[in-house]
């Protein structure tokens, strides 16, 4: 690709700008200023669009390219709710102006925002109460489980310690258990992917705080156990958790908090209208049954009587403030009017079509891929290469090779308990006809894997960097260049 180092001319400028017409006091310290010219380009303003809008071409997003990427949930966010949230009303109001009182009409409609958020939330999960303000999954869950030690701690129960976790469990759930003061214990899978419960009944005792499901797990499964599993938990005195950050697979199916859950986060920036990737804010509420209401976080929304809202700070149990302000308040707009815009019959057909085309996706690849787990799958379903490395084609070369057909990548070798792992979620916004153009894609991957193994193994070739070193670029990275 031509870079914009190559381009324009000596003197070329890309805007016009008057003469400067006030003294130049130029206060930048003489050993400040750099010694030699920056030898920036020096382009036209047709140059730099035409430069930056080429650049945004080669990337893969959403907007542009089915994105398999498992457990990211990257599906596609009508753009209507990108403008409730730019609305000036919303995006201009700063947060520290009055509730109430002077000023207080202005905020009044977010706070009612927050509020009506946190209630439909309710309704759909089956809690007592959210709190909207952890910024992401992982900060729901560290919230979840200072609200779990929060609860232990005030039955003077404070020695309950440890915190199981199956091993078919999100990453991040062990790292917020373990920031959280808690000592984690790992409970194996069974043949069939599930929780083994005789591990679990064992590991059950007076030392035990809960425990953390990722539900559906991260083999795109969901356990048929876990209203058991909770109740096991409960009778032994623990607290569950649910990673829902995978609420794409039961959205309104099954309510978590009827199977027995007592506290669970829930990504909005998967589930709810605004993308996971690319580093963005993100939001992760955290629901809790009535028992963990005294602890929840400050501040939080309430409805007074007369129908005006207030921020409430002073709840003596509280674990205090786990985030600034009042969590990402664009991303709850977004859910708000994501939630609106489904209603009540629009929300089951999210999990309906997720775990419809991921099902489907399933059943057209095994006969060229293989699965660990061969059940039916939620979200999303988790192939390993296993078969191809015969041909020395792994995980990573047809992730790879999806690039040169037009695809985003799936995640990789995550499941960790499965060897060469593809998880593919192709989420409920695609249709058929680019699923099926994707099933061509990984069909023709594993044919040419036993024909002829070298092209997958030289992928990508149709991108501007072609196969990366990623240990030598880990090693010994060059970012100047
Ligand atoms: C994405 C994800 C998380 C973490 O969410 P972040 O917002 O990235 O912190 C936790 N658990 C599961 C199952 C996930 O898929």
């Amino acid at each position: 690709m031509e870079l914009i180092f190559s381009k324009g001319a000596a003197g070329r400028v890309g805007s016009s700008l008057p003469a400067l017409d006030v003294p130049n006091n130029n206060s930048i310290l003489d050993s400040m200023k750099r010694k030699e010219s920056a030898e920036m380009p020096e382009v036209s303003e047709l140059e730099a669009v035409r430069h930056f809008t080429l650049l945004s071409r080669k990337n893969i997003g959403v907007d542009s390219h089915f994105y398999p990427l498992g457990s990211c949930t990257m599906k596609y966010n009508p753009k209507f709710h990108e403008n409730v949230a730019s609305l000036p009303g919303f995006a201009d109001l700063h947060p520290l102006l009055p509730q109430l009182r002077r000023g207080g009409a202005l905020t009044q409609g977010a706070l009612e925002v927050i509020y009506e958020t946190e209630q439909m939330l309710n309704e759909i999960l089956g809690f007592a109460q959210f709190t909207m303000q952890p910024l992401a999954g992982a900060h729901g869950e560290l919230t979840g489980c200072m609200l779990i030690a929060a609860y232990h701690k005030a039955n003077g129960d404070a020695s309950r310690k440890v915190m199981l976790i199956p091993d078919a469990a999100h990453g991040t759930n062990p790292a917020s258990a373990a920031v959280a003061g808690f000592i984690t214990k790992e409970i194996p899978s069974d043949e069939e992917g599930n929780v083994c419960m005789k591990s679990l009944k064992e590991a059950l005792g007076p030392d035990v705080a809960g425990i953390m499901l990722t539900c559906p797990n991260t083999l795109g499964l969901f356990d048929p156990n876990t209203a058991e599993i909770c109740k096991l938990v409960k009778n032994a005195g623990g607290l569950s958790y649910c990673d829902g950050a995978n609420l794409n697979a039961i959205i309104g199916r099954v309510k978590p908090g009827d199977l027995g859950f007592d506290v669970m986060h829930i990504n909005l920036h998967k589930t709810f209208a605004t993308p996971h990737g690319g580093g963005g804010p993100g939001s992760g509420p955290v629901g809790v049954a009535p028992q963990l209401v005294p602890f929840l976080p400050v501040s939080r929304v309430a409805k007074r009587a007369d129908g005006t809202y207030t921020l409430e700070y002073n709840h003596s149990q509280s674990i205090g403030y786990i985030a600034p302000f009042y969590g990402n308040f664009s991303i709850i707009l977004r859910t708000y009017a994501y939630l609106v815009t489904l209603g009540r019959e629009g929300v089951p057909r999210i999990s309906e079509h997720a775990v419809l085309n991921a099902n489907y996706i399933r059943a057209k690849l095994a006969p060229y891929y293989d699965q660990e787990y061969d059940r039916y799958c939620m979200h999303e379903c988790v192939f390993s290469a296993t078969r191809q490395t015969k041909y020395g084609v792994h995980a990573l070369d047809i992730a790879k090779s999806l690039i040169d057909r037009g695809f985003h990548p799936p995640t990789m070798y995550f499941p960790m308990i499965v060897k060469e792992a593809l998880m593919i979620e192709p989420t409920e916004t695609e249709s058929k006809e680019d699923i099926d153009r994707f099933i061509e894609a990984m069909i023709d991957i594993a044919k040419e894997s036993e024909i002829s193994p070298e092209k997958i193994i030289q992928a990508p070739i149709t991108t501007p960097v072609k196969r990366l070193d990623e240990t030598r670029a880990a090693r010994n990275p060059k970012i100047s260049e």
